[in-house]
Formats: structure tokens, sequence, C-alpha cells
């Protein structure tokens, strides 16, 4: 506690909140450091639950140094404030002394169905219980949590955590049916009969594909897939590459670098500053004995029927106009082969195909659930948000989504 409050005195208390800026759910930061540097962490935590009901989760996996703590004053001249920590510590302290949320009648009455118990659905399904509504999610998963326990290995989110932070959103009186598969154990039109609205939350885990030669080899496997339903094979003695640069990367290649795999290389066709994980995590990765291969691309997975090496090609950036950020492009001639045993996808994912077309609901472009600036599907009184419409896939932002959604829900259901 000690710490605490001394990290939280080390807060200006900025005016113009730029940490608040930075953060997906715009918490306000400097109120609740506040609260902490005087020891109302009741106080503090009323504050943050304002705007999320995740924050033991966020606290810890948000890429802080890319949004809060990244705009934070502080770290100009020295180090950020632990925006992350503090927020964890208020809300651990909270679930530990059973701090409440309070609630009001606003939406008494009301009946709303949460397809998909994920940060999206949990923060939707959160405020509109809080503003009186009975919530019910359906949920494939033996549990609620989504990416978040299905996704996110344990060594960096503790399951408990999870269970935790869901115990504190079912004690909003939110109820949950889970092992309830949409267009197997029911179909959204069943749905939408018994409920005033739907809030569709279900995600977009599919891992996408780098179209290249030698991809459906056996042996290739999608890092979403691959985390979610933790079917690995025995990497004892293997070599294993994981191509991607974000959290997806990262956490597969972790995750198979503990499980015994002789070599993890994580090829990235863009340099180590540009990668969207977070810095701290490339360096515990490197630590465990990943290695990184940076600024280059897999272009060919070699093998007869299953995958025995990989041909690679190293890239330099380039500024191109119309582009904000430098482009890899290939350094003609530079390719190489390594030996290797499996290939992990993690350059992306996207909605499953099947489970949107059985919603019978219009897609984008991009497959993803079209909806209107209100969250509103193609189906009144069904609306939808988080990565199933294309939202950023970070937990903050598919949380923001969902508490967004939750005030047009609301809206709806009074008529507004
Ligand atoms: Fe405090 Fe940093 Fe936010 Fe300023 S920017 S209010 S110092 S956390």
């Amino acid at each position: 506690m000690e710490n605490i409050i001394e990290e939280a005195n080390r807060c200006l208390n900025c005016k113009n909140k730029p940490c608040q800026k930075g953060c997906p759910l715009g918490n306000d930061i400097p109120s609740f450091i506040r609260q902490v540097k005087d020891g109302n962490l009741e106080e503090a935590f009323k504050v943050l639950t304002e705007t999320t009901v995740l924050g033991a989760i966020c606290g810890r996996v948000c890429p802080h140094s890319k949004q809060c703590m990244g705009n934070c004053v502080r770290g100009i001249k020295s180090k950020p404030i632990n925006i992350g920590e503090l927020e964890t510590y208020v809300f651990d302290n909270a679930i530990e002394q059973d701090f409440k949320i309070e609630k009001n009648n606003k939406l008494a009455g009301k009946k709303v169905a949460v397809i998909g118990g994920g940060p999206s659905g949990l923060t939707c399904a959160a405020f509109l219980s809080i503003n009186g509504a009975k919530v019910t999610i359906y949920e494939k998963q033996p549990k609620l949590g989504g990416i978040t326990m299905y996704g996110i290995p344990d060594f960096r989110l503790p399951r408990e955590v999870i269970e935790k932070t869901v115990e504190k959103i079912l004690d909003l009186g939110v109820e949950a049916k889970c092992n309830q598969e949409l267009g197997k154990d029911y179909e959204l039109d069943d749905i939408t009969e018994k409920y005033d609205a739907v809030y569709l939350s279900f995600g977009a885990n599919v891992s996408s594909k780098m179209n290249i030669p030698g991809e459906d080899l056996d042996g290739v496997f999608g890092g979403n897939e691959l985390l979610e339903k933790g079917n690995h094979p025995d990497y004892t003695g293997k070599s294993v590459a994981v191509s991607g640069g974000g959290n997806v990367a990262m956490d597969s290649a972790r995750t198979i670098k503990r499980l015994g795999a002789k070599n993890v290389y994580v090829v990235y066709r863009r340099a180590r500053e540009q990668m969207p994980a977070e810095d701290y995590e490339v360096e515990e990765a490197m630590k465990e004995g990943v290695e990184f291969l940076f600024q280059n691309n897999i272009v060919k997975i070699l093998g007869n029927d299953k995958v025995e090496k990989i041909e690679c090609i190293k890239t330099e950036l380039v500024k191109k106009e119309g582009e904000k950020r430098l482009v890899p492009v290939n350094i003609e001639n530079s390719n190489y082969t390594i030996d290797m045993d499996y290939v992990v996808m993690a350059v992306g994912s996207k909605a499953d195909k099947e489970l949107v077309a059985k919603t019978g609901l219009e897609t984008t472009e991009y497959g993803n659930i079209k909806v209107d600036e209100k969250y509103m599907t193609s189906k009144k009184g069904v609306f939808a948000g988080g990565d199933l419409i294309g939202t950023k896939a970070t937990v903050a932002w598919a949380a923001r989504s969902g508490r967004n959604a939750s005030e047009e829900i609301a809206k709806y259901l009074l008529g507004e």
C-alpha cells in the first residue's frame, strides 16, 4: 500500500487529463488517483466503475504504454505514473472488500440477452444491469470471460482474477447460461422473441491467414485457436515459427516455449519499435528464450505432408505516401530457409463466417456484422459490438464498445 500511495503521490493531477484521453474507456484517471492519494479506495473504485467493470483485468493486460501511460505527462522527463498497477490495486481491493456498485431502476422490467460473455458482452451486461435491466448472458464456453479466459495465458492474467471479475458482474444480478452455442443450442430468433433487446458480442477469434504457399500443411496452426482450445502438440525438441507481432503472437510464442519447444522464432516483418505488443512482453519473451526475427517475413512453408521448413525474406522499411507507418518491402534475393516443425499464424483475426451467417444479419465487406451509429444491426432491437463489428482487438476497446452499446440499448428500451 505504501508503494501505491507513493506512486499516486507522483501524479500531477493535470487539468487537461491526457492520460484519460489515451484510455479507450475514458477512465477518469486523475480523479481516481486523487482518491487513492487520500486513502479513499472505495471512492476510487466508485470513480472507476463509472466507466469500467474490468479494472482488475485491464489494469493487468492493457498495452498501457500505448494508451493511458503513453500519454502521462510524468513520462516526458521520467517514468509515467504506473496507472495500470494503481487500477489493479483499486479493483483487487474492491473485490476483496466486496465494495458494491450502486444500481438504479431506470430499466426496471426490461429484459436483455447478451450473446457472448467476453469483455464486450460482460461490460454491456454489467452497465445494463446497473441501470436495472434483467440481463442474461449466453456463452458457448463453460465459463464466462471470452478471450480473457480462453485466449490470454494464465502467466499474464491469472484465472482467479477473471473469475472474481465475473463474479462481481454476476453479483449485479446478471444471469449466465454457459455451454450454450448460437446456431446449435438455440437460434437468434428464439432469443429475440423472449427479450426486449439482444446484444451480440461473440467476438472474432478465427485466425487470419497469410495466403502463402504451404499454409495448409499439417503443423500450421492459427494462434487464436491454439490459445483458445489449448490443443498443443508435443513440442519437445521441436522448432516453431510464430508469424506476427501482436499479443496473440507473444502469448503463443511464450506459451509454446514454456511447453518445451527447443526453438521458438517470432517472425515479424517490421521493426521491434513497431510491434503492437508491449515492450515488456517482448523483453519477457526474450528472457524466456524466444528468438525474434525482426524485418523478416515468411513467404513459403515447405514440406511434403507436414511442415519441414519455412522460407523467409528480409524486409526494409520505407516511407510511402499516404501511409502513416513505415511500410515493409521485401529485399530482393534475400530469401533463406530454416528447418521448422510447426508454424503459428498470429497475423490478425476475423469473425466466424458460418456463425455470422447463422444470424441472418447484414455484414460488412470484411465479414463483420454491420451496425449503424447506434450499434443496431439490420434487425430492430438486435445490437452488436466488440470485435464482431471490427472494433480494435484489445480488451479495453471491446469493453468500450460494450459500454457504448449499453447506452444505446438503454435509449432504445426507453423509446428515446
Ligand atoms: Fe497524473 Fe500522468 Fe494523468 Fe497527469 S497525465 S493526471 S501525471 S496520470
